[in-house]
């Protein structure tokens, strides 16, 4: 059961959050060894990966030591020569190399959780055997070719066509931007839309040396700069029949898998930074005086630093929590892994942003790290799905599932989008009803296990995610199916959906550390606490502002300036 979808319909599905997911045994035997390695390893190449910023290059020997160190073979099975790591540890791998350079994260990132994830998940035992090993020594590196000039968000539009030939084989003609590892990749997962069977679009495995297969050159980038970035072109490419992945037909459901799957690869990588960013804040807070102390002692920047804390916390308890969900085999995950990924991406470009402010002047100087941490993190709400389009996915796919995981509400969800009028009050109803029949967090089974300094934060989820069904109740009825068009309206849903889904997670997290009887288990209360607070005001203003909005004239002043294509006003006039 989906959590997140749950949430929509005004219950929170506790079994799948209490008690929060530890890592397995195994884990954290490799990671105790793996992340000592990490750290001695890339430690010393601090002022190296300054330069190959600027270069916008890692050297060959650089990317040989990561294979040496077996990080390309992290989530591959032990039985063809990979680590074996689960998600969760994966993303802790990710967590630490970000910690000292994105673009060392991003290569080994866009190769496992996305370049080779196809094979993985989808492979026939003959494409698992052929190129897993491999794989999993770094002698081949994958890379996601999905992106076109013509379509990004909009991947369903892709042109790329793939023709199949009399003896089963394909043609593969067509290009893709700014592909992740483009320049250095072996093997490619390909997209592409077939000319047979309706142009259906169906992936396919593609290796670099193949006749007709080339690569453009390193994109000039903003940040992670140092990872390869490239075109890659297929000209008349002729693929085997056995290099066709899952089935003819099924490449964008393939495409889906692949990005939700490799989503906690990316919040791995967020958290990591952020980590790193707190570290050097600190450090930086202490170290420099202004008014004869330390600015480390000033009230506006420890609330940066606290909140820079609490915001870690809570990425860190989303992610491993989506990380366990996709571990433990749960089918349906692909809105909450999409809520790990904007809001991991999102606290940390908060999180780069005051770091450099508290560093002030150095914050902008290239000698200090700062400026590169905001620049290499602008890139986490863009790509594997821009953050506008999941927070779309993630208000759209709860609202459609409402009905189908309650069959009692089914019927009345239906009538909601057939007939707005109809279902008038059903699922706000059912949300209060389920309230009372006292089944939410903070009660019951639960209450007993929250320890009391949370209890105000379960009784804030309980109560907004009634509030969230009211709403989704109140939109559906107000717009019924055309709600897919009320963007302004979605979002405020997603963000609510953000809101409580996290804030259960950190709750979920403080409550299993509550055992533990340090300090740092007390702060993890505090933390907890902080959120709620925080998630509380926010909620109570996305829920003010469904009905009292300014949507209308938004749209309007758009349509002014979009008209216009320009500001028009200038005090000289
Ligand atoms: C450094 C880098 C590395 C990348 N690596 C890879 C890779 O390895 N493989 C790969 O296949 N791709 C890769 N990409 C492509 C990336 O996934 C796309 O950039 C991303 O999907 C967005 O597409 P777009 O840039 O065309 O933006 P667009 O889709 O044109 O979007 C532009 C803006 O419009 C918004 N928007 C779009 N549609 C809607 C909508 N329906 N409603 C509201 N807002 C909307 C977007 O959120 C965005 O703000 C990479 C991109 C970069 C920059």
């Amino acid at each position: 059961m989906s959590v997140a979808k749950n949430l929509l319909a005004g219950r929170i599905v506790e079994e799948n959050l209490f008690p929060y997911p530890r890592l397995r045994a195994k884990d954290r035997e490799l990671l105790g060894m793996m992340l000592e390695a990490i750290d001695q390893f890339l430690a010393p190449h601090r002022e190296d990966f300054k330069r190959w910023d600027r270069e916008a290059e890692q050297p060959a020997e650089f990317i040989q030591s990561l294979r040496d160190l077996g990080l390309f073979g992290l989530i591959i099975p032990e039985e063809h020569g990979g680590l074996g790591l689960s998600n969760a540890g994966y993303a802790r791998v990710l967590s630490q190399t970000s910690g000292h350079d994105s673009s060392v994260s991003l290569t080994i990132g866009a190769h496992s959780s996305i370049g080779m994830k196809g094979i993985l998940l989808f492979g026939t035992p003959e494409q698992r055997a052929r190129y897993l090993p491999k794989l999993a020594t770094g002698e081949m590196i994958a890379a996601f070719c999905l992106t076109e000039s013509g379509s990004g968000s909009d991947a369903a539009s892709i042109r790329t066509r793939a023709t199949k030939c009399a003896d089963g084989s394909w043609t593969l003609d067509g290009e893709k931007i700014w592909i992740t590892n483009g320049g250095i990749a072996d093997l490619y997962t390909v997209f592409a839309r077939t000319t047979s069977e309706a142009g259906k679009i169906t992936a396919f495995i593609v290796e670099a040396a193949w006749p007709g297969v080339s690569h453009g050159h390193h994109e000039d980038k903003m940040g992670i700069r140092a990872s390869s970035t490239t075109t890659v072109s297929f000209t008349d490419v002729k693929v085997p029949a056995e290099n066709l992945l899952d089935a003819e037909g099924k490449g964008f459901k393939v495409a889906m898998a692949i990005l939700n799957n490799g989503r906690t690869g990316l919040g791995g990588g967020a958290v990591g930074g952020m980590k790193a960013l707190i570290a050097l804040a600190t450090q930086q807070a202490l170290a420099r005086k202004q008014f004869g102390e330390p600015i480390a002692n000033f009230g506006l920047i420890r609330e940066k630093l606290a909140q820079m804390t609490v915001e870690c916390f809570a990425a860190e308890s989303v992610v491993w929590m989506v990380a366990h969900y996709i571990d433990s085999g749960l089918e349906d995950y692909s809105v909450e892994a999409a809520i790990s990924k904007v809001y991991a991406s999102e606290a940390i470009q908060r999180a780069a942003y005051e770091a450099l402010q508290i560093a002030g002047g150095n914050g902008f100087m290239r000698e200090f790290p700062y400026e590169e941490a905001a620049r290499d993190a602008r890139i986490l709400s863009i790509f594997e799905g821009t953050n506008e389009v999941l927070r779309l996915y993630i208000a759209l796919s709860g609202l459609k599932e409402i009905g189908k995981s309650y069959g009692e509400l089914k019927a009345a969800v239906d009538d909601i989008f057939n007939s707005p009028i109809k279902g008038f009050g059903v699922l706000a109803d059912y949300a209060e009803k389920r309230l009372t029949r006292a089944t939410g967090v903070g009660r019951d089974k639960i209450l007993g296990k929250i320890p009391p300094q949370l209890r105000e934060a379960a009784t804030a989820y309980e109560k907004y995610t009634v509030e969230l069904a009211k709403v989704c109740d109140y939109l559906l009825r107000k717009y019924g199916k055309s709600i897919a068009g009320r963007q302004h309206a979605l979002k405020r849903v997603a963000d609510m959906t953000i809101d409580l889904f996290v804030g259960l997670c950190v709750l979920s997290r403080a409550t299993a550390l509550a055992a533990d009887k340090g300090e740092e288990s007390a702060q993890a209360m505090v933390i907890a606490h902080i959120f709620a607070r925080q998630a509380k005001r926010r909620l109570a203003h996305n829920v003010r502002r469904i009905e009292r909005n300014e949507d209308e004239q938004m749209e309007l002043l758009a349509g002014f300036i979009v008209d216009r294509g320009r500001y028009p006003w200038d005090i000289v006039k």
